[in-house]
């Protein structure tokens, strides 16, 4: 009997050692599991850093696996196919700040990444941790851009991929999903349902990798890198204020633990620094719960034009409200029109155009800025987190042409009143 019989295939994902239960902190071997056994909580990964400098990050390529020391990935994890995401811009946004009436507000633009929304990160973790699994099939339930993320990462990488998504979801995700050809099936149901569909279908096929399911602690860390990236191109700092849309939450509490990360690494001061989450009202458990005081979330139904953050049952709930209460945050929602009239202003101020959910993000920011919570004289980062391109149903009817008129100019003076 040999020694080398009896241990299984140890993995490489670089600075992870193990997998901790949120709750009780149980520890156990890194896999491709997301609930504790023992006290039925998320599984997140643990980690053993060691030194990291700022040097061993700069002189990095300029995508997230520049923080690749700070993620669950194996450390040649730049060699193999993936969509290398990340190193979005950062815009100074004063044109906007004038309008909401504060100091200095910086927009993290992630419409950049290649499929225009802040998933491809996630995905990228994922897919990477998932390899070293051993899978070979990328799968996902999604509310439209992690369809997108998903589809494309697999064809990259040569791998098949299943992609489930509520039959309602916008033509444009839909087909920005459908074009990489993967297995993309619309299921006539919310997305409460199809997450449900493929927590069920993740436990009878065992080479499929769900990367919001399965390999959920992997895929959540991704979201870290937004907060490295808005530190660094701070000049190695944290901002005193970050507005950040839930769905699943996931990204919320994630941005958090990456500015813990760096302060405790010594690459940033121990800053304070307040998350503020932003909902649709149409889907707002969490703002609920928090207006509430409660520490639970209660389900809803959603129903929002804010598809992309339509999670009724939001996974990372009650962390969330622990992550903005424990930072002095507040979380807030707001109306469909509200959510269009934030991605006009965002268009209007600075020449971006985001998609639903970075109106729910400028239009939660203003109302906390009126309500007073957001502080008018503190540094504000807004996170952008998808392209307005995917949601053009949302403007349709709004806006338009000022006049259709002959090839004239004449015509056009007189439109324009010259
Ligand atoms: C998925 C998504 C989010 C939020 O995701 P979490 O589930 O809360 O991590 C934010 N913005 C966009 C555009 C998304 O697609």
């Amino acid at each position: 009997m040999t020694a080398a019989l009896e241990t299984t295939k140890s993995v490489d994902l670089g600075p992870a050692v193990e997998l901790v239960s949120k709750e009780e902190g149980h520890r156990q071997p890194l896999a491709p599991e997301f609930v504790s056994p023992e006290d039925f909580s998320p599984l997140e990964v643990a980690y053993d850093f060691g030194k990291v400098r700022r040097e061993d990050i700069e002189s990095g390529p300029r995508n997230i696996w520049r923080y690749k020391k700070l993620l669950p990935v194996p450390s040649n994890v730049e060699e193999t196919p993936n969509t290398e995401p990340g190193c979005t811009r950062l815009v100074r946004a004063d044109r906007l700040a004038k309008a909401l009436g504060v100091k200095r507000i910086w927009v993290k633009d992630d419409t950049g990444n290649p499929t225009h929304s802040f998933k491809d990160r996630v995905v990228a973790v994922a897919l990477a941790a998932a390899r070293e699994f051993g899978f070979d099939t990328l799968a996902c339930p999604s509310t439209g851009n992690l369809a997108n993320a998903v589809a494309a990462a697999a064809a990259r990488a040569g791998w098949q991929s299943v992609v489930l998504i509520p039959s309602s979801l916008e033509r444009a995700k839909i087909l920005t999903t459908a074009v990489y050809d993967g297995s993309l099936i619309a299921v006539d149901g919310n997305y409460d349902d199809v997450n449900r569909l493929a927590t069920q279908l993740a436990s009878e096929h065992e080479s499929w990798a769900f990367v919001n399911v399965n390999v959920r602690p992997y895929y959540s860390e991704g979201s870290k890198t937004l907060a490295f990236e808005v530190a660094e191109q701070l000049g190695w700092r944290r901002p005193e204020q970050i507005v950040v849309p839930i769905a699943s939450g996931s990204q919320l509490t994630k941005v958090d633990k990456g500015f813990r990360e760096l302060g405790q690494l010594g690459l940033v001061d121990e800053s304070p620094y307040k998350i503020f989450g932003a909902q649709a009202t149409g889907c707002s458990p969490v703002s609920t719960a928090f207006r509430n005081g409660h520490d639970v979330v209660q389900p809803v139904k959603p129903d929002t034009i804010a598809r992309s953050l339509a999670i009724g049952n939001p996974a990372d709930g009650p962390y969330v409200l622990d992550t903005v209460n424990r930072t002095g945050g507040a979380i807030e929602d707001v109306s469909d029109e509200e959510v269009v009239e934030g991605i006009r202003l965002l268009a209007r101020t600075e020449g971006i155009f985001t998609e639903t959910a970075g109106g729910v993000t400028v239009a939660t920011a203003k109302k906390l800025i009126e309500a007073g919570k957001l502080d008018p004289d503190a540094e504000t980062v807004l996170l952008i987190t998808g392209d307005g391109l995917k949601t053009l149903d949302a403007v349709e009817g709004k806006i338009g042409p000022k006049a259709t008129v002959p090839p004239s100019a004449d015509a056009v003076r007189k439109v324009l009143g010259y």
